[in-house]
């Protein structure tokens, strides 16, 4: 045995390769589909039973109520904790259970979890089974590696993440299981690649536009008012005004890929006159037109701003155009967020990036948002950072597959980032 406890310890992570691999695997085979919200009791309870079996204490949260929950699709949630022998700060690590859709593409069954070169494959492999295993695995090897620790350590499997995340990480922020003095530092696998760490992601608004119209005959259109052509007016102001001022605006947020570190807008749909059903149309002028737009914001921007910026172009339209008239509804908004890159959990994440792969991270945030804002917004934890296995740009794709190597490396960071924040030497 070598002297070190770092190298011990990712002695005792290289060890537990194959457990790594298998728990990965077994993870896969729940084909934990959202929507619906496919087995997510059986494998909220498989992490339950593995980790009570290794002294950790489990609970089980159902969002009750929460969008989606029923009998036969229960938001179920697992929380493990297990505390030293000394107290001390708990360090927690947060992964989704759910997955996107296998959809079309692969080459190989998406819930088989197929082992080839290196590589687990299979829905979630990446986003974000193997990042929960990995942590799992890191949790394990940090509790056997020392008789007396100080601190508490949990781990817990979430649902509805790829939904918005309030059955899961939102419903247990808004009951205290992600707030101080429970938890003081939390780290969430998510796949943002190995040698880089995420402390944030930009905020977004959706709404709905519905520009007003006048039914009329088809063969007179003059005699009504068309709502496509007045939606067609908001996107030549778009187009005119506001993308280019998107496109100036730039945020200090080290957002990847670099083109995200402006404000955008996604025009998601557009629909108008009559629903497309099979069959011959009937000639009409459309009365409605709706838009669904899905708007990013930066962390300079505020929601209010955001939302003004767009009704004053719509308010515009109304004064400069006969006939133009609009409704908005939101949908649903986030704000953006950022933890401190010089706070303890980015710190001693960083540090044991460096000591394992031998290279200085790179601190990044993400385009889009995943579960950090529930824990920021809703449980007030701001020690928050995602740092995970997987290949990034592999999430929801067909033949998603995460690098046993990168699960490997990634646990002895989570381990190492976990010690030094439980004694307090990040
Ligand atoms: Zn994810």
């Amino acid at each position: 045995m070598s002297t070190d406890p770092t190298d011990d310890l990712c002695k005792a992570i290289d060890e537990r390769r194959d457990e790594l691999v298998e728990l990965t695997r077994a993870l896969i085979r729940f084909p934990t589909v959202n929507p619906p919200g496919e087995g997510y009791r059986p494998c909220a309870e498989f992490i339950g039973d593995r980790l009570r079996a290794r002294g950790f204490t489990v609970d089980y949260v159902r969002a009750a109520g929460t969008p989606g929950d029923s009998e036969r699709y229960p938001r179920t949630n697992v929380i493990a904790r297990r505390a030293g022998t000394a107290p001390g700060p708990c360090v927690h690590f947060n992964g989704h259970i759910d997955v996107v859709q296998a959809g079309g593409g692969w080459t190989l069954d998406p819930f088989a979890a197929v082992v080839k070169d290196g590589r687990v494959y299979g829905r979630g492999a990446c986003d974000m089974k193997g990042g929960l295993a990995a942590a799992i695995i890191a949790v394990e090897a940090l509790i056997d590696s020392a008789a007396n620790w100080l601190g508490t350590l949990e781990i817990s499997g979430t649902v509805d993440e790829e939904s918005g995340g309030y059955g899961g990480v939102h419903y247990l922020a808004e009951r205290g299981w992600f707030s101080p003095p429970r938890v003081d530092h939390v780290i969430i696998p998510e796949p943002l690649n190995v040698d880089r760490v995420c402390i944030g992601h930009r905020g977004v608004w959706w709404a709905e536009i519905e520009t007003h119209g006048r039914m009329a005959h088809g063969s007179m259109p003059f005699l009504g008012d068309c709502a496509i052509r007045h939606m067609h007016a908001v996107v030549e102001r778009f187009e005119r005004d506001l993308y280019p001022k998107l496109a100036a605006r730039h945020t200090d947020m080290p957002v990847v890929p670099p083109g995200a570190r402006h404000s955008t807008l996604n025009i998601n749909s557009i629909h108008g006159g009559q629903a497309e059903v099979p069959g011959f149309p009937t000639p009409v002028v459309p009365d409605s037109c709706r838009m669904i737009i899905d708007r990013r914001l930066l962390i300079e921007e505020s929601i209010d701003s955001v939302k003004g910026e767009m009704r004053e172009l719509l308010d515009q339209l109304v004064n400069d155009r006969d006939g133009f008239g609009y409704h908005i509804r939101d949908i649903f908004e986030v704000a953006p967020t950022m933890a401190d890159r010089n706070g303890p959990v980015a710190r001693s994440t960083a540090a044991a990036v460096c000591r394992v792969l031998g290279r200085d991270p790179e601190f990044i945030c993400s385009p889009g948002t995943y579960d950090q804002k529930h824990i920021d917004r809703v449980g007030k934890l701001r020690d928050c950072v995602a740092y995970g296995p997987g290949i990034l740009d592999l999430a929801h794709q067909p033949d998603e597959y995460v690098v046993i190597e990168d699960m490997l490396n990634s646990a002895k960071v989570m381990a190492l980032a976990a010690r030094s924040l439980l004694y307090g030497t990040a």
